[in-house]
């Protein structure tokens, strides 16, 4: 009963009452049991939708009651603001929450005024690395999606993070939260907790497998579906699902219900709901019709591009599609039409899978096989992964239960995905800190942020991680360790002195700027490389220059071996920081290797440094795929229309955004790095970077800089005359007003943003004389 809990404010019993909740889940009560409440370490590993948000609440709301203050690590940012959202219900009782988002450099120090604070574990290991001091004040820690440890890209993070702030303060309350997993005993031995393990969930769950006209499920029944002439089986599950069901005397058993199905990539989400679009539409009522119209209309509002097109025009039949390449607006409003049951079907990738709280009635997980670059080729999802997306089927208090199939092709296949996923236990978690990419960034953190000062204090460090306490092959970890050190310090990074271990200038820099330190070296020696062979030519030029006189000659001396940073393009910036691996690339499809090559023979004076030669098999193709990503942010920054963009790459709106966010930090830290290694690159760099992030042409960097502005608005301010900020400033109103298209309101915010005394438009009637691009 929720009144028995030890520890917790007084008011939660009631505000747990009036949500629906009078009496803990099991596993809940387990964890309480545990001493969730009362500052214990605990790892629940509990089924999706079977309430470990509460377990979070429950020992971050009693750490709040004994002064203390929680952080709350999510796994991916999108979900930063939802969780965000879930615990400023406490703010009525005078709770304080926070969100760390945004740039790794700042300590957010207004951070320490908050109870509990949401952050992903990049942000908070960068935190770490800036010393933010509240970090100390931490009394209790909160992992969600822990079983991620084992993701090769983000895991290692995760991993050391949860380690320096355990060292930060040995007294910190440790509660992971992980998905049923084969080994939760093993991250409980990591953590020093008492293990939840369990496998109880609010709601039946059938898994099976559809074959020919069956659904095949794990306790031996079979449920016939009337497949209509050559429907695929995905269409037969969905419309099977839609259709209310009655018993032998006409009574409503059971009401039509929505399905979730898992496909392998963005492309086949977005087929598919197009497709599905026709199963449904026939089973919508006139009312839904008009209601999903009303969604529609607000998915073409978020943006004017071809997938919210698509998007909006899925949306009219009751289907939708979900990836990470969607606009956040309108993930939202999927997300939202499909609680409330108005869109009957959302095609997906698995990262919904990963949190979004969006049950329904089936899941169908239609591919198991995705692509992987780096493992060559189509490679079967983790069972973890497939249980989890069908784990989201079965909405507690509406379906009598949930069921979740795969789909077989033939009789083998219905054999094995029995063997290889209904029957199958979730994999074990397995550290991938050894991964040399990780490790290079983590050694070089833990030492910059004084974790440790000698080889055998980082060993101890190390000691601490989940990879120490699974790995038995002894020496393993003092190799790899080794070989880290040898790569940093011959890259200047640090300085090992005997046993000593001490950070240069330049790998304290790195570290804060947050970069994998293989990202700085290459940004480092193309700057480098920029600057030798710009001084040279101009030394030549002075050489051949013919001087006469004295001065002329004094001149062209003091111009000898200085760069001109006039020389860099833009190109050639972008080429940088997209082969970093920090930059996940674009990557080539077929056709685009001779397309890029002719690229690279025509533009290949822009680029720093030597481009590898054909016979470096890999080290060439990643050049061309990073020479396609440079190409990506230069048409974006020469202002080519998003419409354009997406089409010319194959991406989606949200890659676009994507990318540029992602050059946008990298070639901030590159103008760092540019002024610490003393090239006279900084500048040129700084004004890559204004245009990139604003998406606009050198002429716009100002104006476009000024808030509320933005590249289309900054072009028309310019085709009506108006240069940058000063201009607008002093520019006549009714210019001002027609260049903004007689919009009084954006005419008026715009001219208080650029510092204008009276911005008031009243009375003013936009000037009849100023042509104004009629495109938006
Ligand atoms: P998870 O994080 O494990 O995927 P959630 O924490 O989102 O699952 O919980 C799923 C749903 O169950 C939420 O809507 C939540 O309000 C509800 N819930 C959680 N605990 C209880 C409980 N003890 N009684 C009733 N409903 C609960």
């Amino acid at each position: 009963d929720v009144a028995d809990l030890p520890g917790v404010p007084d008011w939660l019993p009631d505000h747990l009452r009036d949500d629906g909740i009078e009496e803990l889940y099991p596993p809940q009560a387990e964890a309480v049991d545990a001493g969730v409440t009362q500052g214990q370490n605990i790892v629940a590993a509990i089924p999706t939708a079977s309430g470990k948000t509460l377990v979070a609440e429950l020992a971050m709301l009693s750490a709040v009651a004994r002064g203390g203050k929680a952080l709350y690590i999510v796994p991916l940012r999108a979900l930063a603001s939802e969780k965000q959202a879930e615990f400023e219900q406490f703010e009525q009782y005078g709770l304080d929450v926070g969100v760390s988002t945004g740039n790794y450099e700042s300590d957010g120090g207004w951070l320490g005024d908050k109870d509990i604070v949401v952050a992903t574990s990049e942000k908070v290991d960068s935190l770490v690395r800036n010393d933010a001091p509240w970090l100390e004040e931490l009394t209790c820690v909160v992992s969600d999606e822990v079983h991620l440890v084992d993701d090769s890209q983000r895991g290692p993070t995760l991993e050391v993070t949860l380690a320096k702030l355990r060292r930060l303060n040995p007294d910190l309350q440790t509660v992971a939260l992980s998905a049923t997993i084969g080994n939760a005993d093993e991250l409980a031995t990591w953590l020093d907790a008492e293990l939840v393990d369990s496998d109880w969930r609010p709601i039946e769950l059938q898994k099976g497998v559809h074959y020919g006209q069956a659904l095949h499920l794990e306790d031996g029944s079979q449920r016939r579906l009337a497949v209509q002439n050559n429907e695929k089986p995905t269409a037969a599950v969905v419309r099977d699902t839609l259709q209310d069901d009655y018993d032998e005397d006409g009574d409503l058993v059971e009401e039509g219900g929505s399905s979730l199905v898992f496909v392998n990539s963005r492309r086949n989400a977005e087929a598919a709901a197009g497709r599905l679009g026709s199963t449904v539409h026939p089973h919508l009522t006139s009312e839904e019709e008009a209601e999903l119209a009303d969604v529609a209309a607000e998915i073409r509002d978020v943006s004017d591009t071809e997938t919210s097109d698509d998007l909006a025009e899925a949306v009219e039949q009751g289907a939708a599609f979900h990836h990470a390449g969607l606009a956040r607006g309108h993930r939202e409003l999927v997300e939202d039409a499909f609680r409330d049951r108005l869109v009957k079907v959302v095609c997906a990738t698995p990262t919904l899978a990963a949190g979004v709280n969006t049950p329904s009635r089936r899941v169908v997980v239609r591919d198991w096989r995705r692509y992987d670059g780096t493992a060559g080729g189509m490679q079967p999802l983790s069972v973890l992964e497939v249980h989890q997306m069908m784990g989201r089927a079965g909405r507690p208090g509406l379906d009598p239960y949930g069921e979740a199939v795969l789909v077989a092709n033939s009789h083998d296949e219905l054999d094995e995905l029995f063997e290889r996923y209904v029957w199958a236990d979730p994999e074990p978690v397995r550290s991938k800190l050894a991964a040399e990419p990780a490790m290079r960034t983590h050694v070089l953190a833990t030492v910059a942020s004084g974790f440790a000062r000698s080889r055998s204090g980082l060993l101890e460090f190390l000691e601490e991680t989940l990879y120490a306490s699974q790995t038995d092959e002894t020496g393993r970890l003092e190799r790899v360790v080794d070989d880290m050190l040898t790569y940093l310090e011959r890259n200047g990074f640090l300085e090992i002195d005997g046993g000593e271990l001490d950070a240069t200038s330049l790998g304290h820099t790195v570290s804060s700027l947050y970069l994998d330190p293989m990202s700085a070296a290459e940004i480092i020696d193309g700057l480098r490389d920029w600057q030798r062979s710009a001084a040279e030519s101009t030394t030549a030029d002075a050489a051949e220059g013919g001087f006469t006189t004295a001065s002329e000659l004094a001149d062209g001396q003091a111009a000898a071996g200085e760069a001109d940073p006039d020389d860099i393009s833009a190109l050639g910036l972008y080429h940088l920081v997209s082969r970093t691996p920090d930059m996940y690339q674009l990557y080539l499809r077929s056709g685009d290797r001779e397309e890029y090559e002719m690229e690279l023979y025509e533009r290949e004076d822009e680029l720093l440094g030597p481009t590898p030669s054909e016979f470096e098999d890999e080290r060439f193709e990643d050049w061309l795929s990073a020479l396609k990503t440079a190409r990506l942010l230069e048409d974006w920054a020469d202002e080519v229309e998003e419409d354009t963009i997406t089409e010319r790459y194959g991406v989606g709106p949200g890659d676009i955004r994507g990318k540029v966010e992602t050059a946008e930090w990298l070639l901030g830290a590159a103008e760092s790095l540019a002024s610490e290694i003393d090239t006279d690159a900084a500048r040129a760099v700084s004004e890559a970077r204004i245009r990139v992030e604003h998406g606009v042409r050198e002429e716009l960097v100002d104006l476009a800089g000024v808030r509320g502005v933005g590249r289309k608005r900054a072009r028309r301010l310019f085709e009506a005359g108006i240069g940058d900020r000063a201009e607008l400033r002093d520019a006549a109103k009714p210019v001002v007003l027609a260049a903004l298209r007689g919009r009084r309101k954006t005419a008026e915010n715009v001219l208080e943003n650029a510092g204008h005394r009276d911005p008031s438009m009243d009375g003013i009637e936009p000037d009849p004389d100023v042509d104004v691009l009629d495109e938006d």
